[in-house]
Parts: C-alpha cells; sequence; structure tokens
C-alpha cells in the first residue's frame, strides 16, 4: 500500500478513536455517577434497586464492547506505524480495500475472517 493511502487510513482510525474515547468517556462518568447513587440510597431502598443495578450492568457491557473496539483501533494504529498496516495477521496476505474502507481497523482478510467465525472464536495467533 503507498504510504499515503496508509496516512490516509491513519487519520481515520485517528478520528475515529477521538469519537470513542469521548463516548467512552461518557459513559465511564454515567457509570460512575449510577454508582454514586447507588451508595447514596439508604439500605432500606436497596431492596427495590433491582432496574438500577440492572441498568449499570448494561452500561458496563457497552463499556466492554466499545473498549474492545479502541483496543483494535489503537493496534492498528501501531501497524500503520510498523508497516504491517493492511497485511493480514493471519495469513499475511493483503487485505483487500473495500474491507479496509469499511472496517479500518480489520486485523484480519475477509477469508481468515470467515475462517475465524466459522471455528467459533479468535484465531490462536
Ligand atoms: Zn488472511
Amino acid at each position: 500500500m503507498k504510504d499515503e493511502e496508509v496516512a490516509l487510513f491513519r487519520k481515520q482510525l485517528l478520528d475515529k478513536l477521538k469519537v470513542l474515547k469521548g463516548d467512552v468517556n461518557v459513559l465511564e462518568n454515567d457509570v460512575a455517577r449510577s454508582k454514586k447513587d447507588s451508595a447514596t440510597h439508604d439500605i432500606s431502598k436497596f431492596a427495590d434497586l433491582g432496574s438500577d443495578n440492572y441498568e449499570v450492568e448494561f452500561d458496563m457491557e457497552m463499556l466492554e464492547t466499545e473498549s474492545e473496539e479502541i483496543q483494535a483501533i489503537v493496534e492498528a494504529i501501531k501497524r500503520t506505524d510498523d508497516g504491517t498496516f493492511g497485511t493480514c495477521a493471519a495469513c499475511s496476505k493483503r487485505i483487500l480495500k473495500p474491507r479496509l474502507r469499511a472496517i479500518p481497523y480489520a486485523k484480519l482478510c475477509v477469508k481468515c475472517k470467515t475462517m475465524e467465525e466459522e471455528n467459533g472464536g479468535p484465531l490462536d495467533l
């Protein structure tokens, strides 16, 4: 891949990272606030807090998903630095550009990704 193409993807990745990090900060604040709110409730009210706790758990799940995406983006940015960006981590073939345009942080080519999904879990790399 040409340097300027890699630079373009890198910019996209950084932009996405900024957006996601912004979102996660908001989410983290929300979770912190929910926890604080629960803590200020007196014990007698805890009996009917079921639904509130559920909400906090839901937020944490979202946080985890977003963090995984952030992790993938950070790794992709590293790959733009070490020159392996756009290369499949499993078979070392080039990842097709339409795939990278859709998922700039893709680390597997379509073939390996399909195999991974069929095997029902991440490849042991
Ligand atoms: Zn591959």
